[in-house]
C-alpha cells in the first residue's frame, strides 16, 4: 500500500508539459537512411515502426492502464485544439518513411473514439515505403467500437487490427475494464474484423497475476484454431499511475509452461525482425507444429528485455515524438508543424533525433527499481501501447 502512495502522489507530476529540445535547424541531412533505409540509432537500432496515438480518451478504465481513481472527471485531458489534425499526422507520417518506416499502428487512449478516424487510415494507406510497398498499416482497439465500425475501417484502407481482451468469463472482463462493459460485444467485434477480413488478427491479453491468470487457459482454448494470434503480455510498470508491483507480473515462462501442461507447444521463429513477441506453435500428435491449431505469442517486456532489436517511435496525440515507452519526456514535433519548418527541415530533425537514441529501459529496469526513486514515465493511455 506504501509502494502504492509513492506512485499516486508521483502521477501529479504531470510528465505532458516539459519537452526536450529540437535539434537545431540544419539543411545538412544528418543521419539519412541509405537507399536500403538503414537509418541506425547510436545502438545499432533501425526506425522500422510507427506507433501513433489518435486520441488520449478512452471508454474503458483497465486498471494496470487508465485507473479511475487517476482519469476521472478532473483529469486533464488535452484540449481538442492541442490534438494533431489528421493532415498534421500525414504529413509527418510522411517524413517517418522517407526515413524507413514501414508499418504505421494508430492506437491510443482508444483509437476508435476520434471522429472520422477513416479519413486518417485513408491518408495513411495511401502512402508508400521506401520499397514502394504499400505500409503495414494496423491499429489497436479494446474492440468495444469494432462490431460498428470494421467495415468501414476495412473499406478505408486498414490492413488488420489486434484487440485487447483480458479474459473470457463477463464477471472478470467486466472488473477488468472497470465500467461493466460485456466480454459478448468485444467477441461480436471479433467477429466483425474477421468477416471484414481485417486479418491476421491479433488479441492481446494482459496477465496480472492474482486477477485474471486464471482466464489463460480458457482463452488459450477459445483462440486455438481461429486463425486469430492470441498473445499474453507481461503487466508492465508503464506509466506512473497503476501502482505496478513486481508481484503483479506473471512471467511469460509460467504462462507457457502452463499452457503446455494441458496443449503441448513448441517455439516458433520470429516472423519478423524486431518483432516483440516470441512465438509458440501449437503441436500435432508426433510434436511438430500444426499450422491448422495457429499460435501463441509471449510478450515478456519485464522478464526479458527486448531493447536490442527495438525499432519503434511513438508519436502522442498532441504530437510529441517518444523513443521508449517508458521515456519520461518528448520531442515536441507539434511546434515544427505548426512553425516554419520545411518537411526537410522536419525529415532532418527526425533523423537527428533518431540517431542520437540510446533508450534501453527493460534492459536498466531493475538498476533503477534498486535505486529506489520511482523514474517520472509518461503514461500509456497517451502515447499508446
Ligand atoms: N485502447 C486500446 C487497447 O486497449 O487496445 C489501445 C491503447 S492500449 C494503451 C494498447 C495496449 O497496451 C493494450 O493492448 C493494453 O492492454 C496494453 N497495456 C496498457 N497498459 C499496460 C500495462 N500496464 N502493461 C502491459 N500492457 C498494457
Ligand atoms: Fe483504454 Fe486501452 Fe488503456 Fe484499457 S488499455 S484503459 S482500453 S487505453
Ligand atoms: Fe523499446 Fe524502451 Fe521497450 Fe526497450 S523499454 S523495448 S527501448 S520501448
Amino acid at each position: 500500500m506504501a509502494e502504492r502512495s509513492i506512485y499516486r502522489t508521483f502521477a501529479l507530476a504531470d510528465q505532458r508539459t516539459s519537452a526536450l529540445e529540437l535539434p537545431p535547424h540544419s539543411t545538412t541531412p544528418v543521419g539519412t537512411p541509405t537507399p536500403g533505409g538503414q537509418l541506425v540509432d547510436t545502438r545499432g537500432r533501425n526506425l522500422r515502426d510507427l506507433r501513433i496515438s489518435v486520441t488520449d480518451r478512452c471508454n474503458f478504465r483497465c486498471s494496470y492502464c487508465m485507473p479511475k481513481e487517476v482519469f476521472n472527471q478532473d483529469y486533464p485531458y488535452l484540449p481538442h485544439a492541442a490534438l494533431l489534425s489528421f493532415e498534421e499526422i500525414t504529413r509527418l507520417a510522411q517524413q517517418f518513411v522517407q526515413l524507413g518506416v514501414q508499418k504505421i499502428r494508430l492506437t491510443g487512449g482508444e483509437p476508435l473514439l476520434r471522429k472520422n478516424l477513416e479519413a486518417l487510415i485513408a491518408q495513411l494507406a495511401a502512402m508508400r515505403t521506401l520499397q514502394g510497398e504499400p505500409l503495414d498499416l494496423t491499429l489497436t482497439t479494446n474492440g468495444s467500437l469494432l462490431a460498428r465500425k470494421a467495415k468501414a475501417l476495412k473499406a478505408a484502407g486498414l490492413g488488420r487490427v489486434t484487440v485487447s481482451l483480458d479474459g473470457l468469463s463477463d464477471a472478470v472482463f467486466r472488473r477488468m475494464n472497470d465500467v461493466d462493459f460485456p466480454v459478448a460485444d468485444v467477441l461480436a467485434g471479433l467477429d466483425a474484423a474477421h468477416a471484414a477480413g481485417l486479418g491476421p488478427i491479433k488479441v492481446n491479453m494482459v496477465v496480472k497475476r492474482g486477477t485474471n491468470d486464471h482466464e489463460i487457459l480458457p482463452m488459450a482454448r477459445h483462440f486455438r484454431g481461429s486463425g486469430m494470434v492470441l498473445r499474453f503480455i507481461e503487466y508492465m510498470d508503464v506509466g506512473t499511475s497503476n501502482g505496478w508491483r513486481l508481484d503483479d507480473v506473471m512471467p511469460s515462462r509460467d504462462v507457457i509452461a502452463l499452457i503446455q501442461r494441458d496443449m503441448p507447444l513448441v517455439p516458433l521463429e520470429p516472423s519478423a525482425p524486431g518483432e516483440t513477441a516470441q512465438r509458440w506453435g501449437y503441436a500435432d500428435a508426433n510434436g511438430a507444429y500444426d499450422p491448422a491449431a495457429g499460435e501463441v505469442g509471449v510478450i515478456s517486456s519485464v522478464t526479458q528485455a527486448f531493447c536490442g532489436d527495438c525499432n519503434r517511435a511513438r508519436l502522442s496525440t498532441e504530437g510529441q515524438l517518444y523513443l521508449c515507452l517508458f521515456a519520461a519526456r518528448g520531442y515536441d514535433l507539434k511546434a515544427l508543424l505548426r512553425g516554419s519548418a520545411s518537411d526537410a527541415d522536419i525529415g532532418n530533425a527526425l533523423a537527428a533525433i533518431w540517431s542520437g537514441r540510446s533508450d534501453r529501459y527493460s534492459e536498466l529496469r531493475a538498476t533503477l527499481a534498486s535505486s529506489g526513486t520511482p523514474t517520472p514515465r509518461v503514461e500509456m493511455s497517451y502515447i499508446g501501447g
